[in-house]
């Protein structure tokens, strides 16, 4: 099976650049769901932890356990509490949610300020406050999440006035309870839409691994991919002009052509998508369909860097890097290069 690399020199590249655009490594909150985006969590969790991030966000409680000794606090995004534990906290997304959770549990309130997918109305605040309270729960945060931060539109001004808003409510009702919620909006392409950072927090996920991508007309920072996935070679065999390579045959040599199986596929997350128009960032070429095991190339290297920019790869199956990304085998071997 192939391999992962990880840059620890584009690591700290991109929290130097985050911590400077917010002002201090105190409001960084690394995003670590879903195995820190295929990057592997614990090594994640460790390295950021060392540079000084004291905050991290993940989508389980089994996500969060694995890491917590490397930080101040965890926030989950998406699961119900089986315990108290002081150095967690739970997002709430609904009203009905707050009945479910044990009391004594630390969480963070999610108001929809125009998502529209998770999250409590801005009318519903002060009856999520007094239903918090009743059952006993701690508030320590108030959240909303950005639909298009990244695209250049006005709906970004348009949420952070919505938020601006909950701000203001939520601050006057945490005092009638004794809260002093920290308030968080931006994930990474919010982080970077104003110069200066108004709330406590901001939950980077795309832009500590590297794949930041934004409109044209925005300055995109200069960060640093920090995941490689690489390739061993199975075999490597001469093809003849006119001979066709794999599943279905769709592609067919043009000349007599050197060609190699390496011990990747769409088990491990090279999206079968990709298959037969893709190159790698040294131009050798995929060739034929990618099976579930293997896929082959235009190259007789023993190890092939198949991408060091998921996007890159993500253009070539028509998504997101963060879906290349999130979908790498759990399996694959990690390593800081
Ligand atoms: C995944 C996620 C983020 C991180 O988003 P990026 O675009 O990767 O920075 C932030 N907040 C919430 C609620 C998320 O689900």
């Amino acid at each position: 099976m192939g391999y992962i690399t990880l840059s620890r020199e584009a690591l700290i590249h991109n929290l130097d650049i985050i911590a400077h655009q917010v002002g201090t490594k105190d409001k960084i909150a690394v995003v670590l769901k879903d195995n820190a985006y295929g990057h592997g969590a614990v090594l994640m969790a460790q390295a950021c932890a060392e540079y000084g991030v004291k905050q991290a966000v993940v989508r389980t409680e089994a996500e969060a356990l694995e890491i917590v000794e490397f930080f101040g606090n965890v926030l989950i995004l998406g699961d119900r509490p089986s315990h108290v534990n002081p150095k967690l906290s739970y997002a709430v997304n609904t009203l009905e949610e707050i009945g479910k959770f044990p009391s004594g549990v630390r969480v963070e309130l999610k108001v929809d300020t125009g998502m529209h997918r998770n999250g409590i109305a801005l009318q519903e605040l002060e009856e999520a406050f007094g239903k918090m309270a009743e059952r006993g729960l701690v508030c320590v945060g108030v959240m909303s999440h950005l639909r298009s931060a990244e695209t250049l539109s006005s709906e970004w001004y348009w949420q952070r006035r919505n938020f601006d808003e909950v701000k203001k409510k939520a601050r006057k009702l945490g005092e009638r309870y004794g809260w002093e919620p920290r308030f968080h909006l931006s994930n990474s392409a919010g982080t970077f839409r104003s110069s200066e950072c108004e709330d406590d927090m901001v939950r980077v996920g795309i832009a500590l691994y590297g794949c930041l991508e934004m409109d044209k007309g925005f300055s995109t920072p200069p960060l640093k991919p920090v995941l490689s996935l690489w390739g061993n070679k199975i075999a490597t065999r001469l093809l003849k002009k006119g001979e066709r390579i794999g599943y279905n045959g769709i592609y067919e040599a043009a000349a007599d052509e050197v060609v190699s199986t390496y011990d990747l596929g769409y088990a491990n997350g090279l999206d079968r998508l990709a298959s037969n128009h893709y190159a790698t960032p040294e131009g050798v070429a995929q060739r034929g369909r990618i099976s579930m095991d293997n896929a082959v190339f235009a190259s007789d290297a023993e190890e092939l860097l198949v991408f060091d920019n998921a996007n890159d790869y993500a253009r070539a199956v028509g998504t997101i890097g963060y879906e290349i990304l999130a979908c790498l085998d759990f399996r694959l071997k990690r390593e800081w290069r």
